[in-house]
């Protein structure tokens, strides 16, 4: 099976990719690296649920650090967009920017994101920041649109079935509005 690093943004975001992954003969990695997430305490719940969900099927789980900063210092200047605007591309960038390095890291060929199985995201917005990244760092993104063929509510019915904690916005200050 060929590796592949998952970036995760929670636990039941990740559940229908990891089993398509490994249906798909790869072997995910899970990758949390999510400094837009506010306050911390809600970055904590949702990497400790989903870091409690890795162990419980058997999947490495890796975490990077919480740099806010880092994610202010970057959106600031988007902070009014609507969700899906200049600010989601820039957030989206830095998440994946920072799951590939991991993959050189680490010699694993691939990466691919959770963040597609969002019916309020949009997969071109997210994969073009995926191939600008591989371009960036010579890893291959996956395009991987998570929500087709019904990945939404299949993720939503394990998240149910694991009684996996399930939040009410997006991730950042801006998105809580
Ligand atoms: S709304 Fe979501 S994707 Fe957009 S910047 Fe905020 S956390 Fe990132």
């Amino acid at each position: 099976m060929k590796k592949i690093v998952l970036h995760a943004c929670c636990a039941p975001c990740a559940s229908y990719p990891i089993e398509l992954l490994i249906k798909d003969n790869f072997k995910p990695v899970v990758f949390f690296y999510n400094p837009n997430i506010f306050p911390y305490k809600e970055y904590k719940i949702r990497r400790d649920e989903l870091e409690k969900y890795c162990s419980k099927i058997g999947i490495d789980f890796f975490e990077d650090r919480y740099d806010i900063k880092e994610f202010y210092k970057l959106t600031k200047e988007y902070k009014d967009e609507p969700e899906k605007g200049k600010r989601c591309s820039v957030c989206f960038n830095l998440r994946l920017q920072k799951t590939a390095e991991f993959a050189k890291e680490n010699c694993i060929d691939f990466f691919t994101t959770t963040l597609t199985v969002s019916p309020h995201k949009n997969s071109n917005q997210i994969f073009e920041q995926g191939h600008l990244v591989a371009v960036k760092t010579g890893v291959e993104f996956l395009e991987y649109n998570f929500k087709k063929n019904d990945g939404y509510k299949i993720s939503r019915q394990i998240a149910r079935e694991n009684n996996m904690y399930a939040q009410k916005y997006c991730g950042c200050m801006y998105s809580m509005r």
